[in-house]
């Protein structure tokens, strides 16, 4: 067998080999570095590369390492999707409206990460403020999935993900406002997991929908995704939707074990034009929870879920309305100042700053605001969003996790849907519920259809992560899927 590629690794993979010194973590730095080079001409997961940020934070954590104070990921090499802040380092968003955009402060996410040693290779390409599920709303370029170059990544963190199927990089943090981590992991076979609202503060995270964003990590196994979330969970007075609660430590729950656990499969979820590929993909797993030792109950019904779609897109285009007031051309990036007015500028400042599905989320969320709508839509949106929360909470008094489709597609093609809005939105229908109700929910690599990685989505009640991970480990134990890697050559 030919040796173990150094970019092939897991982030704790890599963190044994840098304990036991065998490898330093400017050697591994340099290989991914090496990597990037190579297949970013076909994957463009990276918007930008930081290069000399990488080498200089991998010469600390050789030191650390030498002194005896490293950590599981002190020296690993990683990437952070465009909309989390770096200090000094260009934070887009993949928008025209922050392209030159230089943060002044860390995100908190990023802080912890910095202070845990690992490295920051660069930041990962994105649909436009996190809207869409493609990253073809990208205003700088698509990137392609590395299971097959014709096709997405999914989105809007098709960046992380992509960079993870094609070895780019070790990990990776994404954020997740209605499926923005859960659907890009299916679609290119990684884990990714939305935690609980309020578990990672979004101090520095750009805001899309407040009620709605979280950040989370993107890994290759579910043993990475617990180490990062040790490194990222906890309350952070700056974020004052930061939960104060302990942190348990996440690798504890990695027990292959689900014996008596309860699983709940609620029907609604598998929806009309699922592909039959995946509907199979998920039925085998569900089979294999069985034969593990879980009590399955397919006999679930969560009846709002199929009005989880037009709540988010009332809800979440509301909240974006409100937070991209503050692009103003005055405040932060871009500015078309040269004009006659205050007002010119403003306009000029928005046409050439936003891109086309930015400004429909735009004039979608201020239509619903207004005074004549707001209680016919946004505030009846809200009603609803709490029922769908109720029939969640009802559901895990009997359930400790429930089991679906992250998606109900593999990678459909570049182009496929971008002619027709509400076939993209349609790619989250598992996916917004979890956020709607603020829930926390993985998706984990669960077999392949016609050459293409599915994934299986658990969600279980608020901060009980624990519990998504005990189960995702057991499948992941039995299976794994998440050691197949794509063929880039
Ligand atoms: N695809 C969904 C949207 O376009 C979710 C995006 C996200 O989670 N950031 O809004």
């Amino acid at each position: 067998m030919p040796e173990q590629e150094l970019f092939n690794l897991s982030a704790h993979e890599a963190s044994d080999l840098l304990k036991q010194r065998k490898v330093s973590s400017v050697e591994l730095t340099k290989k991914l570095l090496e990597r990037i080079k190579k297949t970013e001409p076909k994957v463009k997961a990276y918007v930008t590369v930081t290069e000399d940020v990488a080498l200089a934070q991998a010469a600390e954590a050789d030191k650390r390492i030498a002194g005896g104070n490293a950590g599981p990921l002190t020296g690993v090499p990683m990437l952070i999707k465009d909309n989390i802040s770096t200090k000094g380092v260009r934070t887009t968003c993949s928008a025209r409206m922050l392209e030159n955009f230089m943060p002044v402060y860390d995100a908190t996410v990023t802080k912890k990460l910095a202070d845990a040693g690992a490295v920051l290779l660069g930041k990962g390409n994105m649909d436009e403020f996190a809207m869409g599920s493609s990253t073809e709303n990208s205003a700088f370029f698509p990137t392609h999935n590395p299971w097959d170059l014709s096709r997405v990544p999914g989105g809007s963190s098709g960046g992380p993900a992509a960079a993870m199927a094609a070895s780019e990089c070790l990990f990776a943090l994404g954020s997740d406002t209605g499926g923005s981590i859960r659907q890009p992991a299916s679609l290119c076979g990684i884990v990714g997991l939305k935690p609980t609202y309020g578990r990672v503060s979004r101090f520095g995270l750009v805001a899309f929908a407040s009620s709605l964003d979280q950040i989370g990590p993107m890994t290759r196994d579910v043993t990475d995704n617990a180490l990062v979330m040790n490194a990222i969970a906890g309350y952070d007075a700056a974020d004052s939707t930061s939960v104060n609660l302990p942190v348990p430590d996440y690798t504890k729950a990695l027990r292959a074990d689900v014996k008596g656990m309860r699983i709940g499969v609620p029907k609604e979820y598998f929806v009309k034009g699922m592909d039959d590929g995946v509907s199979d993909v998920i039925e085998r797993a569900i089979a294999k929870f069985t034969e593990q030792g879980a009590i399955v109950d397919r006999n679930v019904s969560l009846p709002s879920t199929s009005l989880a779609l037009a709540v988010y897109y009332i809800i979440a285009p509301s909240e974006a309305s409100a937070n991209l007031a503050r692009y103003d051309g005055v405040k932060y990036g871009f500015s078309a100042h040269d004009t006659a007015t205050m007002w010119e500028a403003m306009e000029k400042t928005r046409q050439f700053g936003f891109g086309p599905e930015v400004k429909r989320r735009i004039m979608l969320g201020a239509y619903a605001l207004s005074a004549g709508y707001y209680d016919a839509y946004y505030l009846k949106a809200q009603k609803i969003r709490t029922i769908i929360s109720q029939e969640f909470a009802e559901a895990f008094k009997k359930y400790d996790v429930l089991l679906s489709p992250t998606s109900p597609t593999t990678a459909f093609k570049l182009g496929e849907k971008t002619a027709d809005p509400v076939q993209m939105y349609l790619s989250d229908v598992c996916t917004l519920p979890v956020n709607i109700a603020g829930i926390p929910g993985i998706s984990i690599p669960a077999g392949f259809y016609d050459g293409l990685p599915v994934g299986l989505q658990l969600m279980a009640k608020p901060f009980d992560e624990e519990t998504l991970f005990r189960a995702a480990y057991t499948y992941e134990q039995a299976n794994g899927w998440h050691k197949l890697r794509a063929n880039l050559g």
